[in-house]
């Protein structure tokens, strides 16, 4: 089930959304794409704990995923994929 199904994750605006799929992508060939949202907006859910699709190899840049326990085990790792 989609973490979209326990109220977990949000897709926003769809209209300026790439998704690897919609992009022609197939697995194991995923074109690359050029993000059309503020990162000021990525930024703001990023720092209350939730993950961003456009960081994903299969992208989906519209998802948020309210994620707080791995970006915890990063920090705790000592690193950090939302520079
Ligand atoms: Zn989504």
């Amino acid at each position: 089930m989609s973490v979209h199904s326990f109220g977990a994750a949000i897709d926003i605006n769809t209209k300026f959304a790439d998704y690897w799929i919609w992009s022609g992508g197939k697995p194991g060939k995923v074109p690359n794409y050029a993000n059309k949202f503020p990162m000021a907006i990525i930024d703001v859910f990023e720092r209350h704990g939730f993950i961003w699709g456009g960081r994903w190899y299969h992208y989906d840049t519209m998802h948020f995923e309210y994620r707080p326990e791995l970006i915890a085990i990063a920090k705790a790792g000592g690193v950090s994929a939302c520079p």
